[in-house]
Order: structure tokens, then C-alpha cells, then sequence
């Protein structure tokens, strides 16, 4: 029998979400205990995910517009790909991040534990170290155990020729053929980085079209990028089945409108969305209920069906999103605390952090249509931008949807380099209820790409003086 620990507030899981819950309630005076499986905090965000992932972006984004500069007059020779410095280079990263939120949780006095938790009772941990077993009696806790890599039904994640996003970022080589499936952010960030590495891909998406979830004309300056990149992009394409060769390449199979067809690829990605971290929690033990869709049920206050019990991030349903987790840590933080917080879920931004980035907030026309919103937008092409056209992102858009009554914005889209960075401003135009006028008559700097967001307001206005539109 292990030893027993009695903490005020348990945190399962030190992703975006568990260490923001962990330090924020450890701020407001709880003793606070943050448990994780992995020897390093900062969960898939840090150590496999988005830090990593921008870390290769960003090479490749520097390596594209290396070569873009030979219409503007400079040519460089081919690069040469140090696959070990890349990869060093990426962990470096990684680590200095670890140490930060480390050195944070011992200034706030948050004990970190590495081990698997899973629940005893509604009151009750067991933490599974390397060396002993912890029974941990906690007053509250705040699940916050991820996602991981959804796999396609009868593939073993384990073999050798199938990658996930988590073995795809280690990038133990690059493969001469690669073939992706799922063509949302993990399919095109990482179909991205290995084509500019060197590898053929090939993408195949179910749906008809990539980024399924954004609207498809903020998408579509990528799309057209991407089939300069990648060797084929098949949509509306299933995957009948995966065959690992002999030889350690993969026979795939596809269905489409032209038929049925087999080809051998060195690997196989799967980017076909993710799956939350529930099974291992043991919730059996506790009254914590799922809901349809196989998340744990939280209200708004973060809260499960036992109320000393809260879920945030991952597990309580999608977006998948390293900044909802956080808002929702900091609410189940707050609220455990005694304090009157509340999560609001009125947009959360998604960006594809892909050259060009697609970002988008709020309403977009997709669902507008689907639940016959009324809307009028105000769009502003970057061709008209002097500075998007100085650094070559004439493709770039963006857009912003406004209540036609009241003239506030209910959505915004954006199409360009560092879309990612200004779809903050929209949030704000968002959060603070701006319309148009607002927008219109915010100063922006000029010249930059940022002030296409004040065009594009005028634009609805009709008071845009750097493009013509004719009189309705
Ligand atoms: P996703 O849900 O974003 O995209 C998966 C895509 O795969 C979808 O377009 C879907 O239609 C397609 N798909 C599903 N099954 C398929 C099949 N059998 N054959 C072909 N296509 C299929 O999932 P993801 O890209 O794996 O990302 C996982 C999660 O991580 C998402 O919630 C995402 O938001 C998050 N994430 C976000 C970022 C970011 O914000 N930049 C980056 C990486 C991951």
C-alpha cells in the first residue's frame, strides 16, 4: 500500500489548460498538486504539438521566401538539410519552454508529480510513479488530460511506416513519399514542413474541400499554394484501407469519384482528428457523467456532474484548442477558489499556422448559412495593400462579417502571412462589441497588412478611399 497525501486542488494533466488551473489557483492561495504522465510539463501543446510545429514552420516558411526572392532579383544556391540541427534546434526550444513553466510552478509552490493518475473515488486519486503508488485525497480537482492522435479503425499506430503528429514532429527522417491523411491543421502544417524538407506528398481529405470548418474562399489562397507543394491533393477521397508492406512501406487503397486505386507510399500520416484522454482517468470509480459525444459533461463554471470536480480543455469537446483550455483552467481555478467566474464561449480563434496562415474567429458564412443568420461583409483584398504586395501576399483577404442591423462584428476571416497574430484584433472588435465605425475610425498603422482590418470595415461603410467601389 502506497502513501497517502491530502491536497486542497489536484490538476490531471500540465497542458495549456492543467498548468493555467495549476498557477492560477496556486495565485489565488490554494495548495495545488499538478500531475502528469510525462516527465516534462507543458503537455502535447509544448512537447509535441503547436511549439514544436511552429519551431519547423518556421524554417520552412524562411526556406519558401528564400526562394520566392529570386522574382525579386535574389537568388540563393539549393539548401542544404541538416536533419540532426533541425531537430536539435526544435528540442532546444522545447526544453527552454519546459524549464520556464517548471521554474514557475516551484516559485508559486505548485508540486509537480510525475505519474498516472486515475480516480478512486469522487474524492480519491491513485498516482502511479515509476517507483510507488500515491493515494491522493484531494477537496477538488480539475481534469485536464488532452487528446491524443485519433487512428484510423484496424491500423496499428505503432508500426513503423505510421506516423502520428507526435512521431511526425520528431522527425526521425524524411520520407521520400509521404501521404497524409486529413486535411485540417495537422494534415497541412505538417504536409507543409515535410514538403519543404524534401518530401512528395500526397493529401487526401474526405470532405470536399480543405480546412472544412473555414469558409472556402479564406482557404483557397493556401489550397493554391499547397498544389505547387504537395505532388496531389484528393478530396472527397476515402481510405478504404492501409496495408503495411513488407518492406516496411504502406500499400494505400483510395475511393473517389474516379474509382478505386492502390499505391505504395514510404509513410502514412494520419491527421484525421484526435481523441480525448478519458479512458485511463477511471471515471467509473467516480458520478462524473460523459456526454453524447463521449466528453465529460462541464457546465459553464467547468464543473462535471460531481461538483468538487471540474474539466477543462480536450476532454470536455472540441475546439481542440490550446487557448480555450487555458480560459477554461483559469474559470475552474477561479470558480474553485470561491470566485464568480464564467466561461464564455461567444468565438475562439482557429488559425492554420501554414504560409499563407488561415485564421478565422466568430461567425464565418458557413454557418451563417446553415442557421440563416443575416449578415453583411466588408472584405479588403491584400492585392490593394501596399505593404501585402511589398512582401509578396497580393493572395492574402480579409473579411468581416457584420450584424446587419446593429452594424457589429459577428465574424471575421482572415488570408495572409501573420493572419494568425491579426485575427487578436477582431477578438477584441468581438469581445468589446465594435462595429464597423469603430473599426473604421481605429488609426492603423500604415503601411501594414494589420490596417487591411480597418479597410475592410470601411469597405462595409462605404467609406474606403483605397479601393473604388462602385455606389450600390
Ligand atoms: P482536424 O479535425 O482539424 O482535421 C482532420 C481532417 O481529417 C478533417 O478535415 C476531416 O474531414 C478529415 N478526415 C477525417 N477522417 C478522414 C478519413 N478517414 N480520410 C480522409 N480524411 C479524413 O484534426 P487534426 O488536423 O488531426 O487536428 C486535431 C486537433 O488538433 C484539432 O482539433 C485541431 O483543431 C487541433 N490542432 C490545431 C492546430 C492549430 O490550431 N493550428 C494545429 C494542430 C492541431
Amino acid at each position: 500500500m502506497g502513501k497517502t497525501k491530502k491536497v486542497e486542488l489536484a490538476v490531471i494533466g500540465a497542458g495549456p489548460g492543467g498548468y493555467a488551473a495549476a498557477f492560477r489557483a496556486a495565485d489565488l492561495g490554494k495548495k495545488v498538486m499538478l500531475i502528469d504522465r510525462d516527465p516534462t510539463l507543458g503537455g502535447v501543446c509544448l512537447n509535441r504539438g503547436c511549439i514544436p510545429s511552429k519551431a519547423l514552420l518556421h524554417i520552412s516558411k524562411v526556406m519558401e521566401d528564400a526562394t520566392g526572392l529570386a522574382k525579386m532579383g535574389v537568388s540563393y544556391n539549393k539548401p542544404e538539410i541538416d536533419l540532426e540541427k533541425i531537430r536539435s534546434h526544435k528540442n532546444k526550444i522545447v526544453s527552454q519552454l519546459n524549464q520556464g513553466i517548471d521554474r514557475m510552478a516551484k516559485a508559486r509552490g505548485v508540486e509537480t508529480i510525475e505519474g498516472l493518475a486515475s480516480f478512486k473515488s469522487n474524492n480519491e486519486i491513485l498516482v502511479k510513479t515509476k517507483s510507488s503508488e500515491i493515494n491522493i485525497e484531494f477537496e477538488k480537482c480539475i481534469i485536464a488530460s488532452g487528446s491524443s492522435s485519433g487512428m484510423i479503425p484496424g491500423l496499428d499506430s505503432k508500426h513503423k511506416s505510421i506516423l502520428t503528429s507526435r512521431t511526425a514532429l520528431e522527425l526521425s527522417d524524411v520520407p521520400k513519399k509521404l501521404i497524409i491523411i486529413g486535411g485540417g491543421a495537422i494534415g497541412l502544417e505538417l504536409g507543409q514542413v515535410y514538403a519543404s524538407l524534401g518530401s512528395e506528398i500526397t493529401l487526401v481529405e474526405f470532405m470536399p474541400n480543405l480546412i472544412p470548418g473555414a469558409d472556402t474562399d479564406i482557404v483557397k489562397p493556401l489550397h493554391r499554394k499547397l498544389t505547387k507543394q504537395f505532388s496531389s491533393i484528393l478530396l472527397s477521397t476515402k481510405v478504404k484501407t492501409v496495408k503495411p508492406n513488407k518492406d516496411d512501406s504502406v500499400k494505400v487503397t483510395i475511393e473517389n469519384d474516379s474509382g478505386v486505386s492502390s499505391k505504395n507510399y514510404d509513410k502514412i500520416l494520419i491527421a484525421v482528428g484526435r481523441k480525448p484522454n478519458i479512458e485511463l482517468l477511471k471515471i467509473d470509480n467516480t458520478d462524473i457523467q460523459l456526454n453524447n459525444d463521449g466528453y465529460i459533461d462541464a457546465n459553464i463554471y467547468q464543473q462535471t456532474s460531481v461538483m468538487n470536480i471540474f474539466a477543462i480543455g480536450d476532454v470536455v469537446g472540441n475546439p481542440m484548442l490550446a487557448h480555450k483550455a487555458t480560459h477554461e483552467g483559469k474559470v475552474a481555478a477561479e470558480v474553485c477558489c470561491g470566485h464568480p467566474a464564467a466561461m464564455d464561449y461567444q468565438a475562439i480563434p482557429s488559425v492554420v499556422y501554414t504560409d499563407p496562415e488561415v485564421a478565422w474567429a466568430g461567425l464565418t458564412e458557413i454557418e451563417a448559412k446553415e442557421n440563416d443568420i443575416n449578415y453583411v461583409k466588408g472584405e479588403f483584398p491584400w492585392a490593394a495593400s501596399g505593404r501585402a504586395i511589398s512582401i509578396g501576399a497580393n493572395q492574402g483577404k480579409t473579411k468581416i462579417l457584420f450584424n446587419s442591423k446593429t452594424k457589429k462584428v459577428l465574424g471575421v476571416g482572415i488570408v495572409g502571412p501573420g493572419a494568425g497574430d491579426m485575427i487578436s484584433e477582431a477578438m477584441l472588435s468581438i469581445e468589446m462589441g465594435a462595429d464597423a465605425e469603430d473599426i473604421g475610425l481605429t488609426i492603423h498603422p500604415h503601411p501594414t497588412v494589420g490596417e487591411t482590418f480597418a479597410m475592410a470595415a470601411e469597405v462595409f461603410q462605404g467609406t474606403i478611399t483605397d479601393l473604388y467601389v462602385p455606389k450600390k
